[in-house]
């Protein structure tokens, strides 16, 4: 990917949200991959930091140079899921969580996030009422005249009619995105090593809400 001239004025960062949360500097990226060092690329896609951008794209609208720091880092993610380095961070191993969460219900629905994921004890900031919606949610739905798994009907959760579903299966296949899926599976299993560990992981996030509770083996 070509990065236009260097990013010295640093405007990407200024008006970065997450460099305000976090020890990440989406110039510091930027800077790095230009250096083209193996070393340092290899630590950067092993490291936590490409996985703290929110893809809000306010780096690349700002750039004078044009450049998108969020694009490369789009990248740099995607080489850090081939190469297996995405499971060396914190962060990158929540990939497992997005590939089963997001990825699989794009597969199995074709909607990446649904309410039923959205549980009470994952996102208290949502407060009672969320609570409520949450455990009357298929009579809610039918008392607003939007029924939760039917096709054909009005908004979200509606059934997606299965051939539309092939299609979508299809380009997921042709475009790389499931052996990418596979990829973060692959990568879990080598780093924690076992498929046993994997679910470990995955079965301490559904229950305690923060995968850093998991106990890396030989950690
Ligand atoms: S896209 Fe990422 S790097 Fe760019 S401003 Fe948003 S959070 Fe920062």
């Amino acid at each position: 990917m070509f990065v236009g001239v260097t990013v010295l004025v640093g405007v990407c960062t200024a008006v970065c949200p997450a460099a305000e949360v976090y020890d990440y500097s989406p110039r510091e990226v930027m800077n790095t991959v230009q250096t083209e060092d193996d070393d340092l690329l290899e630590d950067l896609l092993k490291s936590d930091k490409i996985w703290y951008c929110g893809q809000c794209f306010s780096c690349k609208t700002r750039c004078p140079r044009g450049n998108s720091a969020a694009s490369v880092i789009l990248a740099l993610r995607r080489l850090s899921v081939k190469k297996g380095y995405f499971a060396e961070s914190e962060k990158g191993r929540q990939q497992l969580i997005a590939k089963r969460i997001f990825g699989q219900n794009m597969l199995d629905r074709g909607y990446t996030l649904l309410a039923k994921n959205i549980t009470p004890e994952h996102f208290p900031e949502l407060g009672e009422n969320w609570e409520y919606y949450y455990e009357h949610m298929a009579e809610m739905r039918e008392w607003w005249g939007v029924p939760m798994d039917l096709e054909n009907s009005p908004g979200s959760h509606r059934q997606i009619p299965e051939a539309d579903m092939q299609e979508l299966r299809a380009i997921y296949e042709k475009t790389g995105a499931i052996a990418l899926m596979d990829a973060v599976e692959q990568g879990m299993e080598k780093k924690l090593g076992s498929k046993a560990e994997v679910e470990k992981y995955w079965q301490t996030w559904l229950e305690t809400a923060d995968s850093r509770d998991y106990e890396m083996p030989n950690s």
